[in-house]
């Protein structure tokens, strides 16, 4: 028999295909003693044996599909699967204890992992204690039969069941197979919900059930709505079939947006606004283009920092930003400097364990503390600023000395590559994330030093609500039209406007209906969205007028009281 879910919508899109379930196996094993070692040390054999097959085919498939800097991770857990110091310890650790291969091979590796991990300022050997972490679960997967999931190495087409995605996980994910996913947990603002929108990957998240389901049903189809949020694990065929028509109608909405795709985005009474696009990386620059974006409204730096093995150099990073600033055409394009931390993190970048990441050493902290890094980034920047129009942002700023030190730091850098005859912009704006409400409080005085803000309220909300945005149990809290948040959404574009500069909004909210005709009203001028939402947006605005939003925004900022209030405001004065 069928069974119905229902989740967070968070990529638009359906499809029916055949579950693949992703989930962590039980890798726990009961610690023996053993009389016969040396029938142990066969079975680690054995073990190692299997692994480097397994390791070898992976490498090659992601030489083939990722190319050769992703493929190298693999290359170096092989070297450790052959490093006769760390398996010639399992080894002797068996013979000495005569305890089994598992007992072993977790001994040692933890203490493996322990003495890299204590080597406090050698990042590469922090890198080293993660890959052996990975191929200890490889090899005790051997030793226990069970098998890992991969899902680099899906050939067919599948939806993923997740308990949750990383980033990471997301970013592997094959586009030509992966059809849809659905997690457990979750929310519309993870970042691997907004990855899935940029890949065009439909996903429902915080299903809760979803992999509890899908392993009791065993080999099954499972049905996705990424519009309404529904998810039918084992369909009957009238099931497939309505889900298959909701497709097709998406399918036949999507060729009528595709219309207004060499369109500016005008609203009924004449006034433009600029849509732009968020990306992660040069590949997304495709769906910009299809997708009719004005602007890149926030390009997240992170992603090139997390596709590669190690630091990316100032030649790597310029290469990339070069290739997305040539590509827009003189259109501007905004990138923030690095926001790692949170959930997004960098293997060969071991931050420390934290109660709280996401209120933690992240983003503009990070750079702050290891100007290294941020130096490196910002030289790329200004060398590429030559070939665009180019501007240039800080994550998760919550201070004005905050503020201060990084553009003084971007200035210094700028100041040095001009000094040495490099070819570099005189127009780069230098600008900044409101996404901490202390900021948004003092935007009238951050106004006065940054040349723009865009508004991140993906994270604006969680901090305001202290709702985590992964979170699915209080996804309720979740509320980007709650009067609090509109105000602070007020009072930063009010600022900003006061000193003569403009303001966006980079958030998910960004690319949301009901959230637009408000922000049309107080007087947002970029709206950046995943490239996906861009032409569905263009197609509401032209039937705004701002001038009967204005009216409609001052009421939701003073006179409504809940965030359901003001869902019924908007829809009162348009039919979404
Ligand atoms: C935000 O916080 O709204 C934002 C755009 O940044 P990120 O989603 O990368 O945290
Ligand atoms: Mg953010």
């Amino acid at each position: 028999m069928s069974e119905h879910l229902k989740g967070i919508a968070a990529s638009d899109g359906v499809a029916v295909a055949k579950a693949y379930l992703l989930v962590q196996p039980d890798l726990s094993f009961t610690k023996k003693s053993v009389d016969d070692y040396k029938k142990e040390q066969s079975r680690l054999d054995e073990a190692l044996k299997q692994s480097q097959n397994e390791l070898e085919k992976i490498k090659n498939h992601a030489e083939k599909t990722l190319g050769s800097d992703e493929a190298q991770v693999f290359e170096a857990h092989i070297m450790i699967l052959n490093d006769p110091d760390f398996i010639g310890a399992i080894k002797q650790e068996i013979e000495d204890q005569k305890e089994n291969a598992e007992a072993a091979l977790s001994n040692i590796s933890n203490n493996f992992i322990a003495t890299f991990e204590a080597m406090k300022d050698n990042d590469y050997m922090k890198e080293r204690a993660a890959d052996i972490r990975d191929v200890t679960k490889r090899v005790m997967s051997h030793l226990l039969k069970v098998t890992l999931p991969d899902p680099t190495m899906i050939n067919e087409e599948v939806v993923i069941v997740a308990e949750d995605l990383s980033p990471s996980d997301t970013a592997q994910l094959n586009r030509k197979y992966v059809k849809a996913f659905v997690t457990d947990v979750g929310g519309r603002t993870a970042h691997s919900a907004i990855m899935a929108r940029s890949l065009e990957i439909p996903a429902v998240v915080g299903t809760d059930t979803a992999t509890k389901v899908t392993q009791t049903k065993g080999d099954v189809k499972i049905a996705v709505n990424g519009i309404t949020g529904d998810v039918v694990i084992d369909p009957t065929s009238e099931e497939v079939a309505e889900f298959e028509q909701a497709g097709k109608d998406f399918a036949i909405q999507k060729d009528e947006w595709s219309k207004l795709k060499n369109e500016s985005t005008i609203t009924a009474d004449g006034k433009h606004f600029i849509l732009a696009a968020n990306i992660g990386t040069p590949k997304d620059l495709t769906g910009v283009k299809e997708n009719g974006a004005e602007a890149i409204g926030l390009y997240r730096t992170e992603f090139l920092y997390m596709d590669s093995a190690e630091l990316p150099t100032e030649e790597d990073q310029f290469k990339a930003y070069r290739e997305v600033l040539e590509s827009m055409d003189g259109k501007q394009v905004v990138v923030r400097t690095m926001d790692i931390g949170g959930d997004k993190h960098l293997p060969y970048l071991p931050l420390p364990e934290e109660q709280n990441p996401f209120l933690g050493y992240r983003a503009i902290r990070i750079s702050l503390d290891r100007e290294d890094i941020f130096r490196t980034q910002l030289r790329a920047l200004i060398r590429a600023s030559y070939y665009g129009k180019l501007g240039i942002m800080f994550p998760m700023i919550a201070t004005v000395n905050e503020f201060k030190k990084a553009r003084a730091i971007y200035q210094d850098e700028y100041d040095k590559l001009k000094a040495a005859g490099t070819p570099v912009s005189d127009e780069i704006e230098v600008g900044m994330m409101m996404e901490i409400p202390a900021a948004a409080v003092l935007a009238d005085k951050f106004a006065k030093i940054a040349d723009f803000f865009s508004i991140g309220t993906n994270d604006l909300i969680q901090y305001s609500m202290a709702a985590d945005r992964g979170n699915d149990r209080v996804s309720y809290l979740y509320q980007p039209y709650n009067p609090a948040i509109l105000r602070l959404v007020k009072n930063i574009i009010d600022s900003a406007h006061n000193e003569g500069k403009w303001v966006g909004m980079c958030g998910e909210a960004a690319g949301d209906p009901i959230m637009d005709c408000i922000l049309i009203g107080l007087g947002l001028d970029e709206y950046s969205m995943s490239a996906t939402s861009i032409l569905k947006i263009r197609s509401l605005m032209k039937k705004i007028d701002s001038s009967k939003v204005k009216e409609l925004a001052e009421k939701a900022v003073t006179e409504s009281v809940t965030n359901e209030d003001n869902i019924q405001l908007v829809k009162k004065y348009i039919n979404l």
